[in-house]
């Protein structure tokens, strides 16, 4: 049995661990050279924590207002695009109550699943990418932000999840190099971090040794179909200069991961998925001491901090809308000036005001600033199964914020959904044939 897998992101890469430890024979098309999609710049979490949908209740009348705001977190660009007028109606409609209680035990079990999968790959000792499972730590300054905080909390601890409330002091004795200025904190045990730019090289290297077959440079540009299934996947490759058309055919599968670029793909096989891309920014910079000792998001700037033992990588934003290579400098600013409110002891952290001298920044902001396009379904819930009308096509895509969280599952059930297997857990919130 054959299997194609278009894309050679985090998603496309799991999903091909896991088919080819089934038997399959795999090839992943990948359009680059392997480290042009999302999956390198993210920010390593492996959150457990984030099982409430991005769709939910407050989340539009928020971004509506930060949408004024230059140096927010979150930005719509406005446009008359049928795609985006569908995808806002379709998140408008799920960002409800009932929508959050229904997807997140699916979303849970799924981001536990995962994360155990993905610690496996290192106790393995199939790969080694710095998993370490610290927990992570969403400070809150204010009492509206402590309230939402405890209402996750609540919902998490419902679902099993192991989370500690943190006054100030407890945060200043977990973090005492930079005593954070905050009101308190939760800590959600269940989080890990890894650091996502080695896990993909390796997860590269390791497929390979495996005798999974990546062909880079290889665009896919159509999808020939024949009764209902896929006969033909067509891709242009560059080689030595010049552009080559060719195809693979009669595969027994096809997976589509292609990111945020699924959504034109699946067109081409007569199939509908609502998605919009997300994009985000991150900073990396190298540090001979790392003061931070636990990965945190600052919850009333939406940034996140990864401490790696010599990195740190601060992150954030959500810029909804057609893909450009525009880098807005007040969102990045806005990222980078969140830090020190939270954490005053980084004005005199010598690698973070090398990383905030904004005019070097200005100067250097393609070689600096990395960005991702976050591949958004329309209510925040990943697309994972059998496509709606093509017997052969299988979608792996939409998982927003959380593509890492939830890759090595998604892979896994992928895997298991192939080859007609009882799945791991349920997957019928996850369908993508839901629209
Ligand atoms: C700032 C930021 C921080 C983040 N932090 C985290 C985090 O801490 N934890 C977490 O879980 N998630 C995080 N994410 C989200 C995560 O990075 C994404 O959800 C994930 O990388 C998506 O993976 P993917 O494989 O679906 O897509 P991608 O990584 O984008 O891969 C898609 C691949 O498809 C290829 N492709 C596209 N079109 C074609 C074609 N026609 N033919 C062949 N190949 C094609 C692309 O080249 C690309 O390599 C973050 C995202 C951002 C932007």
């Amino acid at each position: 049995m054959n299997a194609i897998i278009i894309g050679g992101g985090i998603i496309g890469l799991s999903t091909a661990y896991y088919l080819q430890q089934e038997g399959w024979d795999v090839t992943v098309l990948e359009r680059g050279d392997g480290t042009e999609g999302c999956s390198f710049g993210n920010m390593g979490y492996l959150s457990p924590s984030h099982f409430a949908p991005l769709a939910q209740p407050g989340i539009i009348s928020q971004g509506i207002l930060w949408m004024f705001k230059q140096k927010s977190p979150f930005y719509v660009r406005p446009s008359l695009s049928w795609g985006l007028m569908d995808w806002g109606m379709k998140f408008a409609r799920a960002c409800n109550a009932d929508h959050v209680k229904r997807s997140a035990k699916p979303m849970a079990e799924l981001l536990l699943l995962s994360r155990d999968l993905t610690a496996q790959w290192e106790t393995s000792g199939e790969m080694k990418f710095d998993y370490e499972q610290k927990g992570c730590i969403n400070y809150f300054q204010t009492a509206k932000y402590e309230k939402g905080e405890l209402d996750n909390v609540r919902m998490g601890r419902d679902l099993g999840l192991d989370i500690e409330m943190l006054d100030r002091a407890q945060c200043q004795a977990l973090e005492p190099e930079l005593l954070p200025d905050v009101r308190g904190a939760a800590w959600y045990k269940d989080d890990a971090i890894l650091y996502p730019n080695e896990l993909m090289r390796q997860l590269f290297n390791y497929l390979e040794k495996r005798g999974v077959k990546i062909i880079r440079n290889a665009e896919v540009v159509d999808i020939h179909k024949d009764k209902g299934e896929i006969s033909a996947v067509r891709y242009r490759k560059l080689s030595e200069g010049l552009t080559l058309s060719e195809a693979l055919t009669t595969p027994d599968l096809v997976v589509l991961s292609a990111g945020s670029w699924s959504q034109p793909l699946a067109k081409l096989a007569g199939e509908y998925l609502p998605m919009m891309p997300g994009k985000g920014y991150s900073m990396t910079v190298d540090v001979p001491h790392q003061p931070l000792r636990h990965p945190c998001i600052l919850l009333e700037a939406k940034v996140a901090i990864s401490p790696w033992a010599k990195r740190l990588r601060i992150g954030s934003t959500m810029e909804i809308g057609a893909m450009n290579d525009r880098i807005l400098f007040p969102r990045v600013q806005g990222i980078l000036e969140a830090v020190p409110r939270f954490f005053p002891a980084y004005t005199e952290d010598p690698a973070f005001r090398e990383l905030a001298d904004f005019q070097k920044l200005k100067e250097k902001m393609r070689e600096k600033v990395w960005f991702g396009y976050r591949p958004l379904s329309a209510d925040g819930v990943p697309y994972i199964g059998f496509a709606k009308k093509t017997k052969n096509l299988m979608i792996a895509t939409g998982h927003a914020m959380l593509g890492l969280s939830f890759a090595a599952g998604t892979g896994k059930l992928v895997a298991e959904m192939a080859g007609g297997k009882a799945t791991s857990i349920g997957v019928g919130a996850f369908d993508p044939g839901r629209y």
